[in-house]
């Protein structure tokens, strides 16, 4: 370890996208890549064509990007505001734009608990960001768990830590509706304690799924000060190689945010590929009804395998387990993941089940086929 380095950090392991394995580039067998929640469609080729002519025609690369994101605010507030059905209407003062929405969760953390002055709460399994980006930054994660059965949060077990945890107390609560890798919306039962949490906690939903779950708190959110959304469009957008997402809440929370990120955090080409999602969202969004349709598909494919466990889903991944948890079961497992893997198709371990992104007709029925065939079935 270097002298000059904090001394917390030794321990910490850099973000591998894809663990244990390859992401199949320079590989001649069809890759499947189900293991990070993309769409399975690439942006149409007109809609390339479209960005491409703009980055020939209007982007300066001498030039710094637009750092104040003033044409995307408006068009992702005319996009939330279409989808909400909200009485109180989303504006660009609202809105704060991040290098994806990982960007605003470290924002936030450290618009909310940098120097000692907060830590936060999570339920898992859950998103792996949160606590991660929270640990780099040195702030305390409190953990607490879910139901076994249904995934919900152990309400009773947040409840405490939130109200006996103080030096420092907790400042923001984390929860992913519908959660990753679970994929469960939040029930009426976890939104009224949701409601319960004081204003002196910042609550922070991550509606990453949003377009799949069609099921979004925005509206309740902008009448509440300490609730803010997360959003991207790194999933049903198509754009993860742009690296996009967005906070509503706010506009004070909003402001803040603004002084604690980078004065260029989006590059111009990125924006552009945005504004072209967006002006062109229902034709890029017509997708998830076949996605939708494919969920469901595997989901009752997986359920008549006695083996497996499989949980309804709000998103675009389906979540299972092994009714065996003993040792024998985590080596089945491992030996789906592996061979999986070995055959092309890329899904994720995690939580001691598999998280399976749904992708194309003709990748989820390979999919299907090969673990039918590991399970002994033909
Ligand atoms: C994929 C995902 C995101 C998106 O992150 P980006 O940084 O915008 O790509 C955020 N939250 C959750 C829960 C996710 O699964």
């Amino acid at each position: 370890m270097l002298p000059f380095l904090r001394s917390d950090l030794a321990q910490f392991q850099s973000y591998t996208p894809h663990p244990g394995g390859e992401n199949g580039a320079g590989h001649s067998v069809t890759i499947d890549r189900l293991d990070t929640n993309e769409s399975p469609y690439d942006l149409p080729e007109e809609l390339k064509q479209k960005l491409a002519w703009t980055y020939q025609q209007t982007i300066e690369t001498n030039r710094y990007p637009d750092g104040s994101h003033t044409e995307l605010k408006a068009l992702i507030a005319e996009y939330v505001n279409e989808t909400s059905g909200t009485e109180a209407r989303v504006e660009a003062a609202n809105i704060s734009l991040g290098n994806g929405s990982d960007e605003l969760i470290r924002s936030l953390l450290i618009a909310t608990c940098l120097r000692g002055e907060g830590s936060v709460l999570a339920a898992d399994p859950t998103f792996s960001m949160y606590g991660i980006l929270a640990e780099t930054l040195g702030i305390p994660v409190h953990r607490v768990g879910r139901s076994a059965a249904t995934f919900e949060i152990d309400l009773g077990a947040a409840q405490g830590i939130l109200s006996q945890t103080q030096a420092p107390p907790v400042r923001a609560v984390f929860v992913v509706h519908p959660n990753s890798p679970t994929g469960n919306a939040l029930t009426p039962a976890e939104l009224e304690w949701l409601r319960t949490i004081p204003e002196t906690v910042l609550v922070v939903i991550d509606e990453a799924y949003f377009e799949f779950s069609q099921t979004s708190v925005v509206a309740e959110a902008m009448q509440r000060p300490n609730w803010v959304i997360l959003r991207t469009f790194s999933k049903a957008f198509r754009l993860a190689a742009h690296r996009v997402g967005y906070a509503i809440g706010h506009p004070t929370l909003i402001s803040t945010l603004e002084k604690v990120r980078l004065p260029y955090n989006l590059p111009s080409f990125s924006q552009a590929a945005t504004q072209i999602a967006l002006i062109h969202r229902s034709q890029l969004l017509s997708a998830i009804p076949l996605i939708l349709e494919e969920r469901t598909r595997l989901i009752e494919v997986f359920s008549q395998e006695p083996a497996l466990q499989v949980w309804p889903s709000s998103a675009n991944f389906v979540f299972l387990r092994l009714h065996d948890r003993g040792a024998e079961g985590e080596t089945l497992l491992n030996q789906i993941h592996q061979s999986l893997k070995s055959q092309g198709t890329l899904i994720r371990l995690v939580n001691q089940g598999l998280r399976i992104t749904v992708g194309t007709p003709e990748e989820n029925s390979r999919t299907l086929d090969r673990i039918q065939k590991i399970l002994g079935k033909d």
